[in-house]
């Protein structure tokens, strides 16, 4: 039934996402004008891309994954490319590229060979067919196998030679059929100089280089064309007989000594680490280019190896297109959280699922306000652009309406509070956009979070109750939880209720108490629906609060007794900001919550536990488990060691067990393991 549903979702998401690339593509190819950027085309491909590798019989062949480019344009003369101009497979990190090594490995074995790594222009790909060293015909990319024919406006690219050059050791180039193959760019100063023409005549100004390159190069006036000046960069040369050209370090020699502009940049190399050298050197060198890039192309360089290895669809497997992490990224809203702050004020939180924007992870983000959830029209299962510049907190930038699925709701800002939050209510104070919790009389929440932490159960402070907690919010000494660390004897004394004596004892009880247990801190901040048992248990799991900050849902949620709300309210808790500096004060301030490695015998190990056991309740399997320092689980999960079958096991368990390595054990060979037999 799961399995059904699931394959009906991807089916209709599969749909959606193909509807909507070919949508872009055709904005960015036939009409030049694209309007989404390529981050978010690329996020979107990359997640039909994932879809399809899964289900495979789910592809077809209009699907964007296995088409170049897009229609030709009429007006132009149709050639039939000699050999298929292919796209490439982009990677987005070092994995990636790990395990397009590792993959082509397999398909050579025992080959040893070299990367050709260059700069990916980012323009337009055009074949120029030299015969007998005279240019005799330019040909655009087209669908890879059909090119458009724009001899007449290649011929006014200035560094395109209209005869090649000669060049002892590569004559038989100008013998016969050359084809190079190349990028057609605008550079960015002259695409600067055109913008500011435009603005001059109060023209409107063009989107971006490539699609203005695009566009020029398929106008069908070759004076408009020579108004704006083009550049040509090859990559490639092929001739009838592929021996002539053994390597592509061999084809950039030949490119340029035939008069071809080549990049100079383009370099080899044998090990994965010095390609990622490479790729984290041109991580910011890239943008002093005299064009635009969005990342490398890594190649084989051995040619008949590359031409062995053979296509995947549209892409050759002997390439990739490394591809810089995009300042923005596509991801689905599953949640709608609300975190209520120490002020009482409500701040709407978007959880969503995991992406990687600007190089790093990240799975919410603030919505600030019930304003600008409307302002977006933001709702679960939306699909919404998540932008990130440098170091700056993500941020919901837009939602893709198109991909909407057809049940969402509108989000009613004030049933959620209320659905959220049942025991509480709220107020919009006038000329205010947050909400508040209502009949908040001074500092309220403050108080009883500060009392909370230093209950018994949570940090445990000694003389730092009620009364003593209320008389350091009210004078002010006391703004938050971290401050209480850095309270002073003196301003102590200044208060009714502190005398000498008193005063030292709770300044010693708050510094014994600086580095904590990893539960019992967990426990003291507070997080909504973290209970005592619940800290322990993301303790055990998590280790530091570094990677509870970074935890996904579902990782939260291979926690015993951590459901969706209890996953989700620990993702809102880290996703405000002001919990986040609170968490930076306390390191400031020197206050570092410790775990202690759990001993015993089934240390390391996980349990998870099915059906019924006739010899003992779950309870106490579970605390038997824990005694022995083990980890006890509700569901399977990559990392559980075993599943103890207290009679039959359900197919879908069984399924994840064998995906994730899990043993399968009887509750005779459970009574063994926890009698260390
Ligand atoms: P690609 O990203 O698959 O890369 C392959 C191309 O890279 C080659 O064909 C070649 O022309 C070029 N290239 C540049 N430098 C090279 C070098 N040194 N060596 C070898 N090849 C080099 O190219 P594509 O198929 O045109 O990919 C689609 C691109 O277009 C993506 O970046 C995508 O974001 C963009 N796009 C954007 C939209 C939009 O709406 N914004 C729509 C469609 C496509």
């Amino acid at each position: 039934m799961m399995e059904l549903h699931r394959r009906n979702r991807n089916q209709y998401r599969v749909r959606e996402l193909r509807d909507l690339l070919n949508k872009y593509s055709y904005e960015y190819y036939v009409n030049d004008k694209p309007s989404v950027s390529d981050a978010i085309y690329d996020s979107l491909m990359d997640e039909l891309k994932k879809i399809e590798s899964s289900n495979p019989e789910l592809i077809t062949i209009d699907s964007p994954t296995q088409r170049v480019g897009n229609k030709l344009l009429d007006g132009f003369q149709k050639v039939r490319h000699q050999r298929r101009m292919v796209s490439l497979n982009d990677v987005f990190d070092k994995s990636e590229i790990e395990a397009w090594i590792k993959r082509t490995d397999k398909l050579m074995p025992g080959q040893r060979h070299e990367f050709f790594t260059d700069i990916k222009m980012d323009g337009l790909a055009c074949a120029l067919i030299y015969v007998n060293g005279v240019l005799a015909q330019a040909v655009t990319r087209g669908d890879s196998f059909v090119g458009e024919d724009v001899t007449n406006n290649v011929r006014t690219i200035k560094n395109v030679p209209l005869r090649l050059h000669e060049a002892p050791g590569f004559e038989q180039f100008l013998r016969g059929r050359t084809e190079i193959r190349g990028e057609i760019v605008m550079l960015k100063r002259d695409f600067e100089e055109l913008n500011e023409k435009q603005k001059a005549l109060g023209q409107p100004e063009f989107a971006n280089p490539r699609n203005l390159a695009a566009g020029t190069i398929r106008q069908l006036d070759p004076a408009l064309v020579a108004a704006r000046p083009l550049h040509f960069r090859g990559y490639d040369i092929l001739r009838d007989n592929d021996a002539e050209v053994p390597t592509n370090s061999f084809a950039y020699e030949a490119l340029t000594a035939l008069g071809i502009t080549c990049n100079q940049q383009a370099s080899i190399f044998t090990t994965l680490a010095d390609v990622m050298n490479f790729v984290n050197e041109w991580g910011d060198k890239r943008h002093n280019l005299p064009f635009n890039t969005d990342g490398l192309v890594i190649k084989i360089n051995d040619r008949a190896l590359y031409e062995s290895l053979g296509l995947v669809g549209k892409n050759p497997r002997g390439a990739v297109a490394y591809k810089y992490a995009a300042e923005q990224a596509t991801t689905i809203v599953r949640d709608i959280v609300i975190s209520i702050g120490r002020t009482g004020a409500a701040t709407p939180v978007a959880v969503f699922d995991p992406v990687v924007v600007a190089g790093t992870t990240v799975q919410h983000a603030s919505l600030h306000n019930a304003d600008e959830i409307a302002r977006l029209d933001v709702r679960r299962g939306d699909t919404v652009v998540i932008f990130k510049a440098g170091d700056i907190i993500p941020q919901v930038q837009s939602v893709l309406k198109e991909l909407r699925p057809d049940n969402s709701q509108l989000i009613d800002y004030p049933a959620e509070l209320k659905r959220q939050y049942p025991e509480l209510e709220f107020v919009r104070p006038e000329g205010e956009a947050v909400y508040r919790v209502k009949g908040l009389t001074g500092p309220l929440i403050l108080k009883r979070a500060l009392a909370h932490f230093a209950s018994k159960g949570a940090l445990d402070i000694d003389t730092l109750g009620e009364k003593n907690v209320e008389a350091l919010v009210d004078a002010g000494l006391v703004r938050d939880l971290a401050d209480i660390y850095l309270l002073k004897k003196k301003q102590l004394l200044v208060l009714e209720r502190f005398a000498e004596i008193s005063a030292q004892k709770l300044i010693d009880a708050i510094a014994s108490k600086k580095r904590p247990t990893l539960e019992r801190f967990l426990f003291g901040l507070g997080i909504r629906h973290v209970g005592a048992q619940t800290a322990i248990d993301l303790a055990n799991k998590f280790e530091s609060i570094e990677k509870l900050m970074v935890a996904t849902i579902d990782e939260l949620r291979e926690v015993d007794g951590v459901g969706e709300i209890v996953a989700e309210s620990v993702v809102a808790w880290f996703a405000d900001e002001d919990n986040m500096k609170l968490l930076q004060k306390f390191a400031d301030l020197g206050v570092a919550p410790q775990f202690n490695k759990k001993s015993g015998r089934l240390v390391g190990q996980s349990f998870v536990i099915t059906g019924t056991l006739q010899s003992m309740g779950r309870d106490a399997a579970a605390d038997k488990i824990r005694e022995l320092g083990g980890t006890f689980q509700t569901a399977v999960a990559k990392d559980t060691t075993y599943l103890v079958a207290g009679g039959k096991v359900g197919a879908s368990k069984l399924k994840k067990a064998e995906q994730y390595g899990t043993k399968i054990i009887d509750e005779q060979e459970f009574l063994a393991i926890i009698a260390g037999k």
